[in-house]
């Protein structure tokens, strides 16, 4: 049986039938992962832990507990904290950090009878957009092994579009949830900032980082969802709703009466995300996707998200802002490894920073402290908060006339290994249609919707207003019940049993 072709909804029947059994299930993907090392998705493994894991959820399967995640397996980014499992976080700096507690998405997850079957490569302290900055070295797209899998989650996105894992989770600060699921051709949800809670994922830029679902179809990161998302305590910026359940409109239609599934949707195509930069390959089947819609019922309206340029600037300071702070903790004294040399305890210090992190970790904490310096606060940090209010503003002027927002996830398909990585203001880039939706705090999701050149995969961007989750997730649903762009399998998916 392929069980790495089936989603989380299809797996979670058969192990409730008895077909499988958790235990048999993890063995399988394990096996998977040591037959793919060479695409680096894997950074640390603890078999052990997981076939305990999987023997507790047969016996709770056996007990008839009915929870669709009891036994699927699930690959965690290595930025969230586990106690059985190093977590890196992608740094030199963090080597062999074994955290005492899991974080709140790894607990919760776990708790609902998840089994972790390792941690995933990312881009360093999740920054970057190809995954080329991690100390764990670059890891591959599974479409093609010389191009990259996008990033920062991109070990998450491999492991799902490989067939290593069914599904992962991973981070967005400013597309690294979007941009891989685009890149290789997966489904993956950035929630509402707030929605899950930040406990247990080492912080890159706290005002704009939200874990989410990366898994194959929109049911099932809604499956995930359900459980990831939910007030924390230990997390003063988790919102305090009642939990919601984003299964509730799937299969449903927009109006809820019978008739086309997307009638009465308007979906808003802003021209700033169809304007120039924009790859052909990209705008075809992004606009193939928007005919698609049409078809369902959807009506489209032109918006406008003028700000969209400034997103990038804007972004790439007050992330770096954040990041300077947030990472001041590695010093070799309450967090990170310790220079083995040193003088005195400034040089400690020093060594210590300079040996652990990598080269864009360096450049953005030297951008974050010089933006956030007297002289240049005022300039910089309190001009880009300024802007990045007006780009908030500039959503909800939009919202008026559409209920969801539609555009590409990046301009490009995945880009060849090397290609951008000596020129980060080319990288930044990048990342035009994904910012602006975290510094705005909206929910928005990428799906699979075509091929480029090359056999590379494209995803279509939706973007939702707060709290929306679940409409974006309906509309997504409804999509991949008329297309199957999202069942195309990579070559490592399709090499079976491997
Ligand atoms: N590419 C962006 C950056 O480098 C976004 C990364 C992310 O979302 N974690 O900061």
């Amino acid at each position: 049986m392929s069980w790495h072709t089936k989603t989380i909804k299809e797996i979670s029947t058969s192990l409730q039938a008895k077909e499988i059994s958790s235990q048999e299930l993890a063995t399988y993907f394990l096996q998977r992962i040591s037959a793919t090392a060479d695409l680096n998705a894997f950074v640390d493994l603890n078999e052990e832990q997981t076939m305990r894991e999987a023997k507790l959820a047969d016996e709770q399967l056996a007990n008839g507990n009915k929870s669709l995640l009891m036994g699927i397996p699930v690959a965690h980014k290595d930025v969230f904290v586990t106690k059985h499992w190093k977590t890196t976080a992608g740094s030199k700096i963090l080597t062999n950090y074994l955290s005492p507690f899991d974080a709140h998405v790894v607990a919760e997850l776990s708790g609902a009878g998840m089994v972790c079957l390792g941690k995933v490569n990312m881009d360093e302290f999740a920054m970057g957009s190809t995954n080329e900055s991690s100390y764990a070295g670059v890891a591959k797209n599974p479409w093609a092994i010389d191009r990259v899998p996008g990033g920062s989650s991109g070990g998450s996105a491999i492991a799902v579009a490989a067939g290593l894992s069914p599904a992962a989770t991973g981070t967005d600060t400013g597309g690294s949830i979007r941009q891989p699921a685009s890149l290789c051709g997966i489904t993956g949800i950035k929630p509402t900032y707030g929605k899950v809670s930040r406990f247990g994922m080492i912080a890159y830029a706290s005002s704009l980082d939200q874990a989410g679902p990366m898994a194959k179809t929109a049911e099932d990161c809604a499956i995930m969802l359900n459980v990831m998302a939910g007030h924390d305590a230990k997390d003063s910026t988790s919102l305090n709703k009642a939990k919601e359940d984003y299964t509730k409109n799937l299969g449903k239609t927009w109006t809820g009466e019978a008739g086309l599934p997307l009638k009465g949707l308007r979906v808003g195509l802003p021209k700033e995300y169809f304007g120039d930069g924009l790859s052909s390959e990209v705008r075809q089947a992004v606009e193939a996707a928007v005919d698609q819609f049409k078809k369902m019922g959807a009506e489209c309206v032109p918006v406008t998200l003028p700000k969209t340029e400034l997103s990038i600037p804007v972004y790439y300071v007050i992330a770096p802002a954040e990041a300077s702070s947030n990472l001041s903790r590695f010093d070799g004294v309450r967090y990170g490894r310790r220079a083995d040399k040193y003088d005195d305890l400034l040089d400690m210090y020093k060594r210590s920073r300079s040996e652990g992190f990598g080269a864009e970790v360096k450049r953005r904490i030297m951008i974050g402290t010089y933006v956030l310096s007297h002289g240049y606060y005022d300039a910089y940090y309190l001009k880009a908060q300024r802007i990045r209010r007006i780009i908030a503003q500039d959503f909800q002027n939009a919202f008026e006339s559409c209920d969801i927002i539609a555009g590409p996830v990046a301009p490009t398909v995945a880009g060849k290994i090397g290609e951008k990585v000596s020129d980060p203001t080319q990288m930044y880039l990048e990342d035009i249609y994904t910012l602006s939706p975290n510094l705005a705090g909206l929910p928005a999701m990428s799906m699979p919707c075509g091929f480029g050149d090359n056999q590379m995969p494209v995803g279509i961007q939706l973007i939702g207003n707060y709290f929306s989750e679940a409409q974006l997730l309906q509309v997504a649903h409804a999509y991949q019940l008329e297309t199957d762009w999202h069942k195309a399998q990579s070559p490592f998916s399709k090499k079976g049993g491997l």
